[in-house]
């Protein structure tokens, strides 16, 4: 599974299919995670400070480092906290990272949001720090990347319109956006504008982020749509791997999440069967705009990427 890459503007490769840690804060259920996933051919990690699991991360993955795979064999993402979008803070807040996951290098640092805030259980510093822009702050990451700290750096959760600034003013280009991308959100726009620029997508939460904790009783439930079952009866394959087969065959990286062995194995196994043009058009008229991750309590924030009114 692990031989499935795609080609990142800095000369190196990013495995498809990738295995997150949101949410996963127990050690016998990381160490699931990456003893399952790496023998099932898993070699992206993500992970990010405000997951506030990368001190246990990181003694999982230091068992597998030099026994069951090599630090070059690996790709391993991390994303800078909204706490530490201060110039003075980043260099800290990755050598913390990099401690954490007992690393001497990231493959990938990505800016978690394009706001700065002192809230998800993140300390607070002084107010001052709030009024960063996220171009000083990527301008900050680009040395991260010179020093060798991280091989790419890129950010999650934009918008063209910031992308676009960060394309005129910054020197280095993301290398990867990661974005929340499943049939009720295809977000055709900023993966076109990611694909004239030779930027990667990742795709987060393709099953829809069940798990998340703010979910709303109402809330569509993709696994569970119609269409995407009928899609999966067809293909004698589970709904979650219909949903992680689209993302490959629209050429992004995908990261999924399991603490479950069964799911962690049948969510590899989407690289034996292909969905035809039929299926790949049914599941983008799935789209509804209909976004599990806004940061509803960030929406007054200036540079907020989804507030009302923005195009995408
Ligand atoms: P996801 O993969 O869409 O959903 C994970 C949930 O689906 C878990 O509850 C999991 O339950 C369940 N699941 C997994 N495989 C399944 C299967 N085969 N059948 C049925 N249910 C299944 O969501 P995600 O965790 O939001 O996204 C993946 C990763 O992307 C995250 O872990 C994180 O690393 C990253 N991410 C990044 C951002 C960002 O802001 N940059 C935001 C969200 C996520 P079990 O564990 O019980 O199997």
């Amino acid at each position: 599974m692990n031989k499935y890459t795609l080609p990142l503007n800095t000369g190196s490769e990013i495995p498809q299919l990738g295995l997150g840690t949101w949410g996963v804060d127990k050690i016998d259920d990381l160490e699931k995670l990456f003893n399952i996933g790496i023998q099932c051919g898993y070699r992206h990690f993500d992970s990010a400070s405000m997951y506030h699991n990368e001190g246990l991360t990181g003694k999982v993955l230091n068992q597998h480092i030099g026994n069951t795979v090599s630090r070059e064999d690996i790709f391993v993402t991390s994303k800078l906290a909204n706490n530490a979008h201060a110039t003075k803070r980043l260099k800290p807040a990755i050598i913390q990272t990099l401690k954490d996951l007992q690393l001497d290098y990231l493959d990938l640092y990505l800016m978690h949001w394009p706001m700065a805030t002192f809230d998800h259980g993140m300390q607070a510093y002084d107010l001052e720090e709030l009024k960063v822009s996220y171009v000083e702050t990527y301008q900050a990451m680009e040395a991260l990347q010179q020093e060798g700290l991280t091989k790419a750096i890129g950010i999650c959760n934009t918008n063209t319109q910031q992308l676009n600034r960060l394309l005129s003013e910054c020197n280095i280009k993301p290398a990867v956006v990661q974005m929340e991308i499943h049939p009720y959100l295809t977000q055709e726009k900023i993966i076109n504008y990611c694909k004239d620029h030779d930027i990667v997508i990742t795709a987060y939460s393709p099953l829809g982020a069940p798990h998340r904790p703010w979910r709303k009783e109402e809330s569509p439930v993709i696994l569970e749509d119609k269409i995407v079952k009928k899609i999966a009866g067809k293909h004698q394959k589970s709904a979650a791997q219909i949903l992680l087969r689209f993302a490959i065959q629209r050429e992004l990286t995908v990261l999924t999440r399991s603490v479950n062995p069964d799911r962690i194995k049948q969510n590899s196994e989407v690289f034996d069967f292909a969905l035809d043009a039929d299926d790949m058009v049914s599941l983008l008229n799935l789209n509804r705009n209909f976004r599990g991750m806004n940061y509803s309590g960030a929406l007054d924030h200036p540079d907020h990427p989804f507030r009302e009114g923005i195009d995408n």
